[in-house]
Order: C-alpha cells, then sequence, then structure tokens
C-alpha cells in the first residue's frame, strides 16, 4: 500500500489500532476534509461538526484567510528559534497584548504548555514579588478541573484515568470544590503562602459546568483582597466561544494572568499563549522559561489572522445569539422527552445531560446515531453530550442541526 492512496475508514481504524497507542477512543469517524462547518469522511458523507476540535476551530474548518496567513508564512520563514529575532513575532504581541488587554504576552504551543508557563510564572512572582518562602507557594485550583495532560497538572488533577500510575506527583497545589466562594475564601484566610487561584471560567471537559452568577467576580475580589493572582485557563472557553471575547467578560473579570491556546489559531497550527501585565511578566528573565517552536513565525502569522477574523465576523455576538437560540430550543424540547435530562452551557459551549447513569454508554450511543444523521459529537463524561460548533454557523444550519439532534434522540432506542 503506497502511503499517500486514498483508504477507506475501515482500513485508517485498523491503522491506528496497530501502530498508534491508544490513549484515545475516538468515534468510529474518519474525516478527511474540512470546510466551514462542514467534515467529510473518506466516504464522501458531509457532517456538521459539532466539537470544533474541542472549540479549536471556533473560526471554522480551512479559514480561507487563516490559511492564506499560514501558506504565505510558510512560504517565507517558518522557524528561526528564538535565539533569534524574527519579522512577525513582535507584531503577533502587540495585536495580542492589545487585543485582549494585557502589558505583554508569552508565546507557547499547547494549552498544556501555556498552564505550565503559568503556573512557573505565578510562582517565581509569589517568591520575588510576594515574597513567599522558598518553596513555600500554594496554588488553589478546583475539583474537576481539567488543564491538561503533563506529569504537573495531572498531579492536580482527580480523574483517576488521568493520574492513576502517573505518580509520584508535584506537590504545591490545593484543590478546592468549584463554585463555591467560601471554600476559596476559606483557604485564602487561613493560608498565607497561597499565590495563585488557578480556574476555568465553565468547566469544559468536567461537564461543561457553568458556576453560579458572581462567583467569577467573587473570587477576582478575594484574591484582589489577599493578593493571590486570578489566573483564567480560558483555553476552551475564550476567543468568543461563550458568547464574549473571554468567558470572563461576561462578569467583567480581569484575570491577572490569562491563558489561551486552541482557537488562538483557529485550529491551522498549535499556538498558545500568557498573557499578563508587566508587574507580573516581568519576572520572567532570559532562561527562566522557553520552547523551541513558541512564537515562531508561522504561529504569529497564523494568530493574529485568527484573531482578526474573530473581530471581523463578529464570532462573539453569533455564539451569543445562536447560543440563546440552541438552549432554548433544547430546553423546549427536554420538557417532553425523558431522554434529556437538562441543557446547559454558555454561547456555544453547551451540554445535554442524558437520563440515565454516568457508566451507562447511551450518550455514546447516541452520539453514534448522530453521526448516522450527519453531525458529529461527543461524550465529555458517560452522560453528558458537549455541543460546540464553529462559531460561523449560521442561523439556518444550526435549526437544522436542532433537527437533527431532536429527530435522533425522538427515534433514538435504548
Ligand atoms: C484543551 C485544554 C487544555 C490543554 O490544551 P492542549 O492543547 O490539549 O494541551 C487546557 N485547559 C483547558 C481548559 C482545555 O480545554
Amino acid at each position: 500500500m503506497a502511503v499517500l492512496n486514498p483508504i477507506t475508514s475501515q482500513q485508517a481504524i485498523d491503522l491506528e489500532n496497530t501502530y498508534g497507542a491508544h490513549n484515545y477512543h475516538p468515534l468510529p469517524v474518519v474525516l478527511n476534509r474540512g470546510e466551514g462547518v462542514y467534515v467529510w469522511d473518506v466516504e464522501g458523507k458531509r457532517y456538521y461538526d459539532f466539537l470544533s476540535a474541542y472549540s479549536a476551530v471556533n473560526q471554522g474548518h480551512c479559514h480561507p484567510k487563516i490559511i492564506a496567513a499560514l501558506i504565505e508564512q510558510a512560504k517565507t520563514l517558518t522557524l528561526t528559534s528564538r535565539a533569534f529575532y524574527n519579522d512577525v513575532l513582535g507584531k503577533y504581541e502587540a495585536y495580542a497584548a492589545q487585543y485582549f488587554g494585557f502589558d505583554k504576552l508569552l508565546p507557547m504551543n499547547t494549552g498544556a504548555e501555556a498552564v505550565e508557563t503559568a503556573l512557573k510564572i505565578c510562582r517565581k512572582w509569589a517568591y520575588e514579588v510576594k515574597n513567599i518562602d522558598e518553596n513555600e507557594a500554594q496554588i488553589v485550583v478546583c475539583k474537576n478541573n481539567f488543564h491538561g495532560r503533563t506529569t504537573t497538572i495531572i498531579s492536580f488533577s482527580n480523574d483517576p484515568v488521568a493520574r492513576k500510575n502517573f505518580g509520584p506527583y508535584t506537590d504545591g497545589f490545593i484543590k478546592i470544590e468549584y463554585d463555591n466562594i467560601q471554600a476559596l475564601e476559606k483557604t485564602l484566610e487561613s493560608n498565607r503562602n497561597i499565590a495563585g487561584f488557578l480556574v476555568e471560567p465553565i468547566q469544559g471537559e468536567a461537564g461543561v459546568y457553568v458556576p453560579s452568577e458572581g462567583y467569577l467576580s467573587a473570587a477576582k475580589a478575594l484574591c484582589e483582597q489577599y493578593n493571590v493572582l486570578f489566573i483564567a485557563d480560558e483555553v476552551q472557553t475564550g476567543i468568543a466561544r461563550t458568547g464574549k471575547l473571554l468567558a470572563v467578560n461576561h462578569e467583567n473579570v480581569r484575570p491577572d494572568i490569562l491563558i489561551l491556546g486552541k482557537a488562538l489559531s483557529g485550529g491551522a497550527y498549535p499556538v498558545s499563549a500568557v498573557l499578563a501585565d508587566n508587574t507580573i511578566m516581568n519576572v520572567i528573565k532570559p532562561g527562566n522559561h522557553g520552547s523551541t517552536f513558541g512564537g515562531n513565525p508561522i504561529a504569529a502569522a497564523v494568530a493574529i489572522a485568527a484573531l482578526e477574523v474573530v473581530k471581523d465576523e463578529k464570532l462573539a455576538e453569533n455564539a451569543a445569539y445562536l447560543g440563546e437560540l440552541f438552549r432554548n430550543e433544547l430546553t423546549e424540547f427536554a420538557k417532553n422527552n425523558d431522554l434529556v435530562k437538562l441543557v446547559r452551557g454558555k454561547g456555544l459551549l453547551n451540554a445535554i445531560v442524558i437520563n440515565d447513569t454516568e457508566d451507562s454508554d447511551t450518550a455514546w450511543n447516541i452520539c453514534l446515531s448522530l453521526r448516522d444523521n450527519g453531525l458529529l459529537a461527543k461524550p465529555t463524561h458517560g452522560n453528558i453530550i458537549r455541543f460546540a460548533p464553529p462559531l460561523i454557523m449560521t442561523k439556518a444550519q444550526l435549526m437544522d442541526c436542532i433537527s437533527i439532534i431532536k429527530k435522533t434522540i425522538t427515534e433514538y432506542k435504548q
């Protein structure tokens, strides 16, 4: 078999099974093309993408403006490393820093790397600015968090599948309940060594848990009171997904450290970043931190284009508008359907909770039926299905998707 000859879905699945590590359990569908809100499988069947690569493809698949920037830069200069300057990184840093309203940006590649970067900056700030004793700094995190897959990040996860047999774990993290402002207050007032509070404005992987209104602003106020850095992991919720540029904008919260990834490139390239003001970012000196690919010219050119698309095409406004419509329609539907317990979310980051136990395979089987009916989604945890289409979707397309979802669930036989 010549490597580049077309293959069937089954062949592709078999190859991955045989030669790839089994670190994922994909829905059985093999894609080979994407455009806008659509993807196609190798047999030519078209689907609505209702996952958007975990919200990396907010701007839609193969957005022409982003791909043009990618190709143009790929033909010109791809990588210099940070041993030398390149003529795109500074432009990107200036553009993105102003775009999100921070003094500085530190460029990385993946979300997990950006989270690691934020943790390092926070600890260094704790020792050099807040004057916490060496090696005593603690960072508060929330139960059921998802921040990535590195050894340090899984050290403060409570998902046994993500953690078990990967120890020993990194110290220095205190886990509290999400959406519980008293728990945060108690922790901050009883411990003088707290450097930061790392939080997802909406817990995406956990099942799209939207905290109570006022939680984020109250948490930010507490952080200010106790001189603790509020670190927002907006890798999934950021870049217009929830109907605002950032999910923290819903509560007018300005994080001390902002973590971005995923849609920062519109899914065209791995691009992540940490943003902060000088008082915080200036603790990082040459040699403290880095990445060979971080801030490379392709990443920088792609990210500028991806952010421009978000503004030009008013993706936050569209996500807010379509998200309302989606939740209203499905909430109404759920009233008369026993299989759907509830619908929740913000903007176009939504989930339905299936009326079954967490270890049931009902959500998975519904996703297989959705696939058969031309819409791709994936369960997050057992009985929860996340719905996160590209934000460039039109109202007509969304109505079409809503009818696919209703029809699939109505016809579903357990
Ligand atoms: C996806 C995600 C990450 C990790 O990003 P990777 O690019 O997969 O390393 C971190 N935080 C949140 C909230 C995410 O959704």
